[in-house]
Protein backbone atom coordinates (compact mmCIF):
# COMPACT_ATOMS: atom_id res chain seq x y z
CA UNK A 1 0.00 0.00 0.00
CA UNK A 2 1.34 3.73 -0.83
CA UNK A 3 -0.08 6.44 -0.40
CA UNK A 4 0.08 9.36 -2.48
CA UNK A 5 -1.49 12.75 -2.12
CA UNK A 6 -3.16 14.29 -5.73
CA UNK A 7 -4.88 17.53 -6.11
CA UNK A 8 -8.53 17.14 -6.36
CA UNK A 9 -9.74 16.32 -10.31
CA UNK A 10 -12.65 18.41 -9.99
CA UNK A 11 -11.99 21.40 -8.13
CA UNK A 12 -15.01 23.08 -8.18
CA UNK A 13 -17.06 22.92 -5.36
CA UNK A 14 -16.21 26.10 -3.11
CA UNK A 15 -15.35 23.62 -0.23
CA UNK A 16 -12.92 21.75 -2.64
CA UNK A 17 -10.93 20.10 0.16
CA UNK A 18 -8.29 20.57 -2.62
CA UNK A 19 -6.16 17.62 -1.93
CA UNK A 20 -6.74 14.01 -1.35
CA UNK A 21 -5.06 11.13 -0.15
CA UNK A 22 -5.54 8.06 -2.67
CA UNK A 23 -3.34 4.81 -2.33
CA UNK A 24 -1.73 3.23 -5.50
CA UNK A 25 -0.65 -0.20 -4.68
CA UNK A 26 3.15 0.08 -6.47
CA UNK A 27 5.35 2.64 -4.45
CA UNK A 28 7.99 4.94 -5.59
CA UNK A 29 6.00 6.58 -8.38
CA UNK A 30 6.76 9.75 -10.21
CA UNK A 31 4.67 12.51 -10.14
CA UNK A 32 3.50 12.42 -14.06
CA UNK A 33 2.72 8.90 -13.35
CA UNK A 34 0.38 9.06 -10.46
CA UNK A 35 -0.94 12.00 -12.70
CA UNK A 36 -1.34 9.81 -15.46
CA UNK A 37 -3.13 6.71 -13.52
CA UNK A 38 -5.65 9.46 -11.71
CA UNK A 39 -6.15 10.70 -15.17
CA UNK A 40 -5.68 7.90 -18.03
CA UNK A 41 -5.75 4.94 -15.58
CA UNK A 42 -2.56 3.56 -16.03
CA UNK A 43 0.95 4.72 -17.00
CA UNK A 44 4.39 3.70 -18.64
CA UNK A 45 7.54 2.31 -16.72
CA UNK A 46 10.99 2.35 -18.13
CA UNK A 47 12.76 -0.45 -17.06
CA UNK A 48 14.82 1.51 -14.56
CA UNK A 49 11.23 2.92 -12.94
CA UNK A 50 9.80 -0.73 -12.80
CA UNK A 51 12.77 -1.98 -10.99
CA UNK A 52 12.21 1.26 -8.88
CA UNK A 53 8.58 0.41 -8.21
CA UNK A 54 9.49 -2.89 -7.20
CA UNK A 55 7.18 -4.41 -10.03
CA UNK A 56 6.76 -8.23 -11.40
CA UNK A 57 7.08 -8.03 -15.07
CA UNK A 58 4.80 -10.49 -17.14
CA UNK A 59 5.94 -11.68 -19.89
CA UNK A 60 3.96 -9.20 -22.50
CA UNK A 61 5.24 -6.39 -20.01
CA UNK A 62 9.14 -7.91 -20.52
CA UNK A 63 8.57 -7.96 -24.49
CA UNK A 64 7.68 -4.69 -24.64
CA UNK A 65 10.39 -3.37 -22.69
CA UNK A 66 12.71 -5.26 -25.04
CA UNK A 67 10.60 -3.85 -27.98
CA UNK A 68 10.34 -0.58 -27.19
CA UNK A 69 12.05 0.47 -23.75
CA UNK A 70 8.87 1.09 -22.00
CA UNK A 71 5.83 -0.85 -20.99
CA UNK A 72 2.42 0.54 -20.39
CA UNK A 73 0.23 -1.01 -17.28
CA UNK A 74 -2.79 -0.14 -16.16
CA UNK A 75 -3.10 0.72 -12.48
CA UNK A 76 -6.32 0.80 -10.27
CA UNK A 77 -6.57 3.82 -7.97
CA UNK A 78 -8.05 2.90 -4.41
CA UNK A 79 -9.61 5.79 -3.16
CA UNK A 80 -11.81 9.28 -4.64
CA UNK A 81 -10.19 11.35 -6.83
CA UNK A 82 -12.59 13.59 -6.36
CA UNK A 83 -13.29 15.06 -2.68
CA UNK A 84 -16.32 15.38 -1.19
CA UNK A 85 -17.67 18.72 -1.44
CA UNK A 86 -16.86 18.45 -5.24
CA UNK A 87 -18.57 14.92 -5.55
CA UNK A 88 -21.40 15.90 -3.97
CA UNK A 89 -24.79 16.49 -5.70
CA UNK A 90 -25.51 19.04 -3.31
CA UNK A 91 -25.90 23.27 -4.57
CA UNK A 92 -24.54 25.25 -2.53
CA UNK A 93 -24.48 29.38 -2.45
CA UNK A 94 -21.90 31.56 -2.00
CA UNK A 95 -21.22 31.44 1.84
CA UNK A 96 -20.42 27.70 0.89
CA UNK A 97 -24.08 26.75 2.78
CA UNK A 98 -25.95 23.66 1.24
CA UNK A 99 -29.02 25.17 -0.47
CA UNK A 100 -31.00 22.29 -1.90
CA UNK A 101 -31.92 20.11 1.11
ZN1 LIG B 1 -12.67 18.99 -4.68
Amino acid sequence: MSIYSIKCQDGTDKQCYGNLEIDITIPNLANEQILDIVENGGCEFTQEEAKNCMLTLSENEKKSLKENDNFYREINVKGDTICGACGSDYTRNDNGDIIDY
